[in-house]
């Protein structure tokens, strides 16, 4: 049975792409040679829900899942600012920059964790902290780097980035390659303008 990688994730425009690139970028010269893999700017995205091995028969349950939960509800505006890391600065996994949404996006994020929950997938353990990931901290980092990265991240501010006008929710595949994840499109379902 064929399987692939797959989450759903809101897309961001190219221009808060490159103002997030520019903080990775700011970061990665001050945090310097730490074990840090850098997310890519054209990656970076909001994620909504992991799903991890989905089996290609069931795309079209996924399809209609994404679609139930946007047909209803209309496009809407996140805004980006702020830095910090998961669990925590000190002890930093995923160094991330936050996102604002309205509380229609924590809805959909729950039916779709829901529903798709009923179907087999794994629920979210955690409640939904909306984020963009800017990098992922490597699990040979020593205490050394890990101190350097949690120093910077308390130093640093971000302030706000700009916002994003959400009109879709894709379904993407994900492709772990030697070069890093390749993301490519199996779904989308627009929000309902006429709402
Ligand atoms: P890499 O794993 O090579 O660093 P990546 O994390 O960008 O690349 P994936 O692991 O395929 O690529 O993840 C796709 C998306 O799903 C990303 O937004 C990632 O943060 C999210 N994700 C991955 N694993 C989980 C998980 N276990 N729980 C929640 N979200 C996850
Ligand atoms: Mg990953």
């Amino acid at each position: 049975m064929s399987v692939v990688r797959a989450f759903i994730a809101v897309d961001l425009p190219p221009d808060l792409q490159e103002r997030l690139a520019q903080v990775t970028s700011e970061l990665r010269e001050q945090m310097g040679d730490v074990p840090v893999r850098w997310v890519p700017a054209q990656n970076m995205h909001l994620t909504l829900k992991f799903l991890g091995d989905v089996s290609l028969n069931n795309l079209d349950v996924l399809a209609d899942i994404l679609r139930g939960e946007t047909a209803d509800r209309e496009p809407m505006v996140i805004s980006l600012g702020g830095l910090g890391a998961y669990p925590k600065t000190r002890r930093p996994r995923v160094i991330w920059v936050g996102v604002e949404a309205p509380a229609a996006m924590e809805a959909i994020q729950r039916g779709i964790d829901k529903q798709t929950g009923r179907v087999g997938y794994a629920r979210d353990r955690r409640p939904f902290s909306p984020h963009i990931t800017l990098g992922r901290v490597s699990r040979n980092a020593t205490p050394r780097d890990v101190r350097i990265i949690g120093d910077i991240l308390n130093i640093k501010k971000v302030g706000f980035l700009g916002v994003a006008r959400v009109r879709e929710i894709h379904l993407y595949r994900s492709d772990l390659q030697s070069g890093g994840a390749v993301y490519s499109r199996l779904f989308s379902a627009s929000l309902n303008a006429d709402k």
